[in-house]
């Protein structure tokens, strides 16, 4: 199995030659193909297993159905527990988004606050946050989640055991239409604030879990 094999747009399949990936982890392959079909997923996989670009690759690829440059941005949202992941995350999103209209922000918390209000007030396509301080931003009104095509939840049992509910579920709220599309990913898909919240979230997810017997 091949990226090329997942439905992959061409431009996609060539930044990830250029990176030298060509193979697909077990979790991409099965995340990939229902995500670029705008379906919403719930999946578990090991630390280490390729998570990033299971959700990162079906997010490009939607853009690139999308205009830039509209005030209905943003139009991904990927939130993780802590501002490391943040950082990896969007740093991975930069290897994706080099050369394409599609930026990003990273907006996690112990960075400057107004420095953040003036990248967001730039309607990034793509941004990558920690709950909490995209919560104050809501609360600010430093952006709005109109537009919001695909919610992305990574490591969701880590946020819920921080004690993140709250700011999911407001971070929901703000960005409650039909059109979008949720993705959640966690470590195990039985605990039980994860079930909870995944049926307040979800659509219809498909359910994918690889590595173990959960
Ligand atoms: P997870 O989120 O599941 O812990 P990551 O998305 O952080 O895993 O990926 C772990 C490492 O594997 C990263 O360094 C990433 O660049 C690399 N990686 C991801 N997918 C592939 C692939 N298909 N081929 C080779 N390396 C990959
Ligand atoms: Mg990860």
């Amino acid at each position: 199995m091949q990226f090329n094999d997942l439905g992959l747009d061409q431009r996609l399949i060539s930044k990830l030659n250029h990176l030298a990936f060509y193979k697909p982890t077990e979790i991409q392959q099965a995340a990939i193909p229902v995500g670029i079909l705008g379906k919403d997923v719930l999946a578990s996989s090991k630390t280490g297993s390729g998570k990033t670009l299971a959700f990162l690759l079906p997010a490009m690829q939607r853009m690139y159905r999308c205009k830039p440059f509209t005030r209905r941005d943003p139009r991904v949202l990927v939130l993780t527990p802590t501002r490391e992941l943040a950082k990896q995350v969007f740093a991975q999103l930069k290897t994706l988004n080099a050369g394409t209209p599609y930026d990003g922000a990273l907006i996690v918390g112990g960075e400057n606050f107004n420095d953040q209000v003036k990248a967001l007030r730039k309607d990034p396509m793509f941004v990558i946050a920690t709950p909490g301080r995209l919560a104050d931003h809501l609360e600010h009104r430093s952006t709005h989640l109109d537009g919001l095509e695909m919610l992305i939840l990574d490591e969701a049992d880590r946020m819920l055991d921080l004690g993140f509910e709250a700011q999911l579920r407001r971070i929901h709220e703000a960005a409650n239409h039909r059109r979008r599309q949720t993705l959640m990913f966690s470590a195990t898909l039985d605990h039980a604030d994860v079930v909870s919240i995944a049926s307040d979230m979800l659509n219809a997810p498909k359910r994918i879990s690889v590595g173990h017997s959960a």
